[in-house]
């Protein structure tokens, strides 16, 4: 286990005022291990999981040639090469009910789909290609030798890898198992990740505002975003701005979480008591991010009763919890699920408008990406203040403004980043 400080000096030009969302990133990426235990589950159980181990296929895939259509089976050294010739059809095979025999010189089988090749043939004519009379049956020319037939192994080969440790289990993998004949998968087990709201002014939902409060919003946006990563919440509820409160909140996440997720604290003012708490519980560094929204940020590691937690001081403006979430966090704790792949496409897109932006800092702006005379082409949601979370809730994408860009023009072509599939 490296510590924060091998993890930031292996960075160049570390800069914790203005640091770049990619130098952020492999700082956190370096410093985490992914979570050790494993647990076996029966396939349905694993969706959304990460497989802990490869899983090698026992069988080729499919088991045996078969045909790819509804036709006649042939041999393809009988194929007509200028004129038509007629086949006897001989018998018949389906999908499950093999044909028994064997075929011979000018001979033909009836097959469906999925029935394996008779022996003796390597080759399907499709029904609608030929014309039958009875058992005769006519092929015309213009076959190829092997089409449409299935090859055994073509899908998956008996003692290779048929999926990777650190795959995510979706429903072409529960499938893809389930084709292997494998009815138990062994998967990392689940992220338990606690979280809180920090601030004073905040009030829970079902009780009354008075001047000056707002209601947490934050500890449901987390929310939904852990849970739809697939982590176990533990939800510990506003903290107030008290150093005793706040250790004891850091304390007990550490003690039963593999990471903790805070909103709010990590600004100017509020950040000198919460760093010298910090110091006390571990190893946490704090940011200045050159990103828009979501400027600082804490990370690190916390120790309690011998546990410990990752560490994420997200800023307390609801759309920079959201941003900084999807764009540091979210990445991060898949690592820790083992999770092998976690970057996501980016999207080419035609802007609508011009936008301002200044280069030395990536910008984030809440985006409306449409199809317009085909073509994808995105506008902003009006205005793009952190505190403005409806921008959110009317996005479907993040335009994406890179470090070094500057301004840009309607009609320019910028990157986006289609919020579906980000969790
Ligand atoms: P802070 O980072 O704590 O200075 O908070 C920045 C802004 O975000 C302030 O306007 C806070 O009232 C607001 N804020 C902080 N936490 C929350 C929360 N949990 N829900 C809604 N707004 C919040
Ligand atoms: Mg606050």
């Amino acid at each position: 286990m490296s510590t924060l400080q091998q993890a930031i000096s292996c960075v160049s030009d570390y800069d914790p005022d203005a640091l770049p969302v990619a130098k952020a990133n492999e700082v956190i990426r370096s410093f985490i291990d992914p979570v050790s235990g494993v647990e076996k589950l029966p396939v349905r159980a694993a969706l959304g999981r990460v497989l802990a181990k490869d899983i090698v296929s026992p069988i080729d895939v499919p088991s045996h040639d078969n045909s790819a259509m509804d036709g006649y089976a042939v041999r393809s050294a009988d194929l007509p090469r200028a004129e038509a010739i007629t086949f006897t059809e001989i018998g018949a095979a389906f999908a499950g009910k093999e044909f028994a025999g064997k075929v011979g010189t000018g001979q033909c089988v009836r097959v469906m789909t999925g029935a394996v090749m008779p022996e003796g043939t390597d080759t399907v004519v499709i029904q609608e290609a030929v014309a039958a009379d009875g058992e005769r049956i006519t092929i015309p020319p213009g076959q190829e030798p092997g089409q449409n037939r299935r090859l055994a192994g073509e899908d998956l080969q008996k003692g290779k890898p048929a999926l990777r440790s650190g795959t995510l289990l979706r429903p072409a993998e529960l499938g893809l198992i389930a084709s292997l004949g494998i009815g138990e998968v062994s998967v990392r087990r689940k992220l338990k990740v606690a979280f809180f709201s920090t601030g004073d002014e905040l009030v829970s939902v079902g009780k009354k505002l008075k001047a000056g409060e707002v209601y947490d919003s934050n500890r449901y946006t987390l929310w939904g975003m852990l849970t739809r990563l697939g982590c176990e919440v533990i939800d510990l509820g506003v903290v107030r701005d008290d150093p005793k409160k706040l250790e004891a909140a850091f304390r007990r996440a550490a003690a039963e979480a593999d990471a903790v997720v805070t909103s709010g604290g990590v600004s100017v003012g509020e950040a000198d008591f919460t760093k010298q708490m910090m110091a006390k519980l571990g190893e946490v560094v704090f940011w200045k991010i050159a990103m828009r929204p979501g400027r600082p940020m804490a990370f690190g590691r916390i120790r309690a009763r011998g546990k410990s937690a990752y560490l994420f001081g997200l800023p307390g403006n609801p759309v920079a919890v959201m941003v900084t979430f999807y764009h540091f966090v979210r990445g991060a704790l898949l690592t820790l699920m083992g999770r092998s792949d976690t970057d996501l496409p980016l999207l080419r897109a035609k802007a609508e408008t011009a936008m301002r932006k200044k280069p030395g800092r990536t910008e984030y702006q809440r985006g409306i990406l449409e199809l317009k005379n085909g073509e994808w082409s995105v506008r902003l949601t009006g205005a793009q203040g952190s505190g403005i979370l409806s921008s959110m809730s009317e996005a479907n994408c993040f335009v994406v403004l890179a470090h070094e860009q500057g301004a840009v023009k309607a009609g320019d072509y910028l990157e986006v980043m289609v919020m579906d599939g980000l969790v």
